[in-house]
This record gives structure tokens, C-alpha cells and sequence, in this order.
């Protein structure tokens, strides 16, 4: 933690944490099952090891063990990342001094030490301190956790839309009841399950073709002649494919609940 950063966003508390910039979700299959199987995988073998001499014994080990394909060719998908607690809640990486006593064993990854050391991922500086509070305190395992503190439109439409709907900034001192927990535990929840979710090739907002990646877009005009949803963004972020526009209303009465339910949670603070 820091001043710039009073938020440790990577492992925020002993329930949770991210590897996201490790590549964790770079698979053309991240559902959470196929990503449990690879940090299962890489924790126990690396853990298996007795010695960190043949680091590429490890590597070579660890690739016979998967049956997935990368997402995005050039994304390193890091092999040293695994669970870093005993009850398996926490990835991280498996390669840190915390773990191996060895501050050179990084150099061993792709990135190199100095990298891994230094990279603050744009959560840190895109979401305001609320905003990560309201992630910290609302999701509750690392398969959720790694995705939505990643994705800035989500949480920060999310709050956009509540905050121009009530007139003024969330107060902070405001979020800590049980009832706006569970409001926003549900509407994050949208990022692992989503009724509309398109089938392949998607990582939130972008998608994926051979060695090239774009941003997505939901046509509207050209496919139903009308403006784009207000909540566009958010759709945009949980990876929406509709194949008409009453799918699109739906969608939109379901995140438009969502964020009424955590408004009628926030006032009754008042
Ligand atoms: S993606 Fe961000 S929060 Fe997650 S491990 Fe990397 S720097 Fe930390
Ligand atoms: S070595 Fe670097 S990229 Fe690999 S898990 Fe550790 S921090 Fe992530």
C-alpha cells in the first residue's frame, strides 16, 4: 500500500486477489472451472518442486498439463501463477520473494522482475477510491474479483448511472450497509453470468480474431435503427451478442434494476 495507492488492489484481503496482468483470463476457455484447472494444475507442480534449478522442467511440465488455447497470441499467459494461500482462495504468483525467498526468480518469467514488480494495471489509477472500495467489498472470490476490478467501463458506468439518477457524488461513508453489499454483489455477479453473453472470442470489451484484437461494438442503428443504449458501455463490458432488439430491452430492464436496487439500498442511508 501506498499513498498513491491505499488500496492493494492485487490481493486486497485474505478472501481474494487478482493475476489478470499475468494473462490468468487469457484462454480461449476463462469460464471458471477451466481456469481452476489451470491454477490447480500450476500449483501443484510447482509446489511439487524441491529445488528451483530447472525452472524450464517446471514450464515444460506445466504445458503438457493444459488443454486450452490462448485467447490473444501475444498476451503472455504467465506458467508461475497459482494459489499463494493454504485454503486456495488467493492466486498470485507463485515466483514472488514472499513465496520463494528469492527476489531473481522473477526473471525467470517473460516480464522479468522489474516489470512484475512495478506494473500498477489501470484500476489503480482509473477508479476512484470508492469505486475499489465497492469492488473490494462486494466480491467475494478471486475468479469474479480478477475480472471486474479489471474492467474500468463496468464498475464506473455503473456508478455513473446511479450518481447522474440521484443528483450527486456517492458518499463513501453511505456503502456499508448489508442490503447496497448485496446490491452490488448482484450486479457484478452480471459479469460471470449474463443472459446475452456472446459464445466466443470475448474478453469484456474486446474481441478477439487470429493476432489482432478490437474493441466491440452493438450496431444499433444499422440493425434495429435506433440510438445507443444508455447503458451501452456496461453491455459492452459483459460481452453482450443480441440477436434482437426485444433481447436488448431485456438486458437493459436487467442492469436498469440492478442499479435501482442499489439506489433504494443507498437512500434509505439518508
Ligand atoms: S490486473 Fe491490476 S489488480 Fe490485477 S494483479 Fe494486475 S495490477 Fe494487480
Ligand atoms: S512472474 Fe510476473 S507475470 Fe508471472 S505470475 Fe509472477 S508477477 Fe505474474
Amino acid at each position: 500500500m501506498s499513498a498513491h495507492h491505499p488500496i492493494m488492489l492485487c490481493q486486497p484481503d485474505a478472501h481474494k486477489s487478482c493475476s489478470a496482468c499475468c494473462g490468468l483470463y487469457n484462454w480461449v476457455d476463462h469460464s471458471r472451472s477451466a481456469l481452476t484447472a489451470i491454477v490447480d494444475a500450476q500449483t501443484e507442480l510447482f509446489f511439487a518442486l524441491t529445488t528451483y534449478d530447472n525452472l524450464d522442467n517446471y514450464r515444460n511440465q506445466r504445458n503438457r498439463k493444459i488443454n486450452n488455447t490462448k485467447l490473444f497470441e501475444t498476451i503472455y499467459n504467465c506458467e508461475f501463477v497459482g494459489y499463494i494461500d493454504s485454503e486456495h482462495k488467493k492466486v498470485g504468483c507463485m515466483l514472488h520473494p514472499a513465496v520463494t525467498g528469492n527476489p531473481e526468480l522473477r526473471n525467470h518469467c517473460f516480464y522479468g522482475s522489474k516489470v512484475c514488480n512495478e506494473h500498477f494495471c489501470p484500476g489503480f489509477s482509473c477508479l476512484t477510491t470508492p469505486e475499489q472500495r465497492a469492488v473490494v467489498a462486494t466480491v467475494h472470490d478471486w475468479y469474479l474479483y480478477g475480472l471486474v476490478i479489471t474492467d474500468i467501463d463496468l464498475v464506473k458506468e455503473f456508478f455513473k448511472n446511479v450518481e447522474n439518477t440521484i443528483g450527486e457524488s456517492i458518499k463513501v461513508s453511505r456503502l456499508d450497509t448489508p442490503k447496497i453489499h448485496a446490491a452490488l454483489t448482484d450486479f457484478f455477479t452480471l459479469k460471470e453470468h449474463w443472459k446475452f453473453q456472446a459464445k466466443e472470442n470475448r474478453l469484456g470489451k474486446y474481441y478477439f480474431s487470429k493476432a489482432e484484437y478490437n474493441i466491440a461494438r452493438i450496431e444499433y442503428t444499422q440493425k434495429w435503427g435506433i440510438p445507443p443504449s444508455p447503458f451501452d458501455k456496461i453491455l459492452i463490458s459483459l460481452e453482450s451478442d443480441f440477436a434482437t432488439k426485444e433481447e436488448l430491452e431485456e438486458a437493459e430492464t436487467i442492469i436498469q434494476d440492478k442499479i435501482t436496487a442499489f439506489i433504494d439500498a443507498y437512500n434509505r442511508q439518508v
